[in-house]
């Protein structure tokens, strides 16, 4: 029977004097005794305790700050403070060495800007092994809450023929040489020579495709990466991101909300559940980093207070009629502080807005219904008054919007005309009419975006931090 056993495993147990097997990298060691290794499997170290005389001097020099180790020994109540248990090693193996003076992880404070750079080490810091821990429980819990429900896993694809939602912010996919780009009679590029015989991109949604499952298998949802080549280096923009798009038959608003505020509850409080040492961890984090910023801009509630509080209320419905009418009575609106003062209704809110009603004046999760039909997409449901859709956004605090959802327009008389107005070529979208032509019914669906939500319950401020390898306009990096 193997000895080996994960750090996490020694850590939560009561168990003495036994004997084990663990692997994983050094991060400190001292006085040529005491190792503190970290396996990735909680954010807690281990001390390893060696036996100077079981090692030669030179594999000794070996056990520097990023070594990956094995150490064999016997689990015992911790002399030092700090640790309940200890290995006491027989014998420590040195298995990859890190030159110290080459291996830019010292054992220090760096900036998170230092680690982007290095974004292929980073994983082996305390914040970046809790931020990607979270992920992981994040991305867990989403599938079990669909899959306890008796929602579908769907996988829509990702090179896509469809290019009826903001076809200018779309990759494209070809395998046509660029240094010779066969031509129409009338110049165009001839996409008939291209790979799929016609012009393809990277998705920017899941949605059209859910709701063909949708309309057969009633509850689906699909989890997948989607790509946006929008020029927007903001902190909350990624060219590639993952989104978790469900779509519901014989839904309506009310209960595409419902979904959606049942779902992140339930993924909060599942990382509150699973991850509290990485959240403690990043708790302290980010009271340091608020620590350095102006009182103002400091949140009122520390990072796990602030999930809790997520938790335990409702979020706050309205339409975007009755925000606009807060948003104009609004100070910053009224001394023109917003950098885009609203001076009518149907304007788009900007992130400013967003966040105002969020953290000012409702200072809780916020979901907006009911927007301007010109600012949102063709497939969402017109309302009686024909001037505003059955959309859905909600606004989360530190992050804006969170989700985008919509009951979708199920009659087929009425999305041709909504088509039309949006300049969408009916013949290219006859596959997704068809679902309006036999068997339509209501339905509604939203997407949520991942990092977006790893960002809040992670309190990172910069989602170019909460993705491994993150893709953003000039960065394609790993
Ligand atoms: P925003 O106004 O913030 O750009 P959007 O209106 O373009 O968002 P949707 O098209 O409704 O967003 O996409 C659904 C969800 O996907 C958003 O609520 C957000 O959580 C996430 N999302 C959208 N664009 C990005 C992006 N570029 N990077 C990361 N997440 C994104
Ligand atoms: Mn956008």
């Amino acid at each position: 029977m193997s000895l080996r056993k994960k750090i996490k495993e020694i850590l939560a147990s009561d168990q003495k004097d036994y004997e084990v097997v663990i692997n994983g990298w050094v991060r400190t060691f001292r006085n040529n005794q005491f190792i503190a290794v970290n396996d990735g499997s909680t954010i807690h170290t281990l001390q390893v305790v060696i036996d100077k005389d079981s090692l030669t001097e030179d594999e000794i020099k070996k056990i520097n700050t990023g070594a990956a180790i094995k150490a064999q020994g016997t689990v015992v109540e911790s002399q030092g403070s700090g640790q309940k248990v200890e290995i006491k090693a027989s014998q420590v193996t040195i298995l990859g060495e890190a030159d110290p003076s080459k291996y830019p992880l010292q054992p220090k404070r760096h900036s998170l800007e230092f680690l982007r750079e290095i974004a292929h080490l980073r994983f082996r810091t305390n914040t970046f092994g809790a931020v990607f821990r979270v992920r992981h429980s994040i991305a867990f819990a989403i599938h079990k809450f669909f899959n306890d429900k008796g929602f579908y896993y769907l996988h829509t694809p990702i090179i896509t023929g469809s290019d009826a939602e903001g076809a200018g912010e779309m990759f494209q996919v070809t395998t046509l040489d660029l240094k010779n780009i066969p031509l129409t009679n009338d110049n165009e590029i001839n996409f008939k020579e291209d790979f799929f015989n016609k012009a393809t991109n990277l998705t920017v949604s899941g949605q059209l495709e859910a709701e063909l499952g949708a309309l057969a298998l009633t509850d689906v949802y699909t989890f997948g990466p989607t790509f946006r080549a929008e020029n927007s280096n903001t902190s909350r923009h990624l060219a590639e991101f993952w989104m978790i798009e469900p779509e519901m038959a014989f839904a309506d608003l009310n209960d595409d909300m419902d979904l959606a505020e049942e779902l992140l509850k339930y993924v909060i409080q599942y990382c509150i559940d699973q991850n509290p040492d990485d959240l403690d961890f990043l708790e302290e984090r980010l009271t340091q980093e608020e620590s350095q910023k102006p009182q103002i801009e400091r949140s009122e509630m520390k990072l796990i207070e602030k999930l809790k509080f997520c938790v335990e209320n409702d979020f706050e419905r309205l339409t975007y009629t009755e925000a606009i009418r807060i948003l104009m009575n609004s100070k910053p609106n009224k001394k023109k502080k917003f950098q885009y003062v609203i001076e009518e209704w149907g304007t788009d809110l900007q992130s400013e807005h967003e966040r105002y009603l969020v953290e000012k004046h409702f200072k809780k999760p916020v979901i907006l219904t009911d927007y301007p039909k010109e600012i949102k997409a063709f497939y969402m449901r017109l309302n009686e008054d024909d001037t505003t859709v059955r959309a859905m956004d909600i606004l989360f605090p530190g992050i804006g919007e969170i989700v985008g959802g919509s009951q979708r327009e199920e009659r087929l008389d009425v999305l041709l005309e909504r088509m039309k107005a949006f300049d969408i070529p009916a013949e290219e979208m006859d596959w997704f009419l068809d679902t309006r032509r036999y068997g339509t019914c209501e339905h509604a669906g939203f997407g949520l975006g991942l990092e977006r939500l790893v960002q809040f319950i992670t309190g990172m401020s910069n989602i170019r931090d909460v993705i491994p390898f993150p893709r953003f306009p000039g960065n394609a990096e790993f």
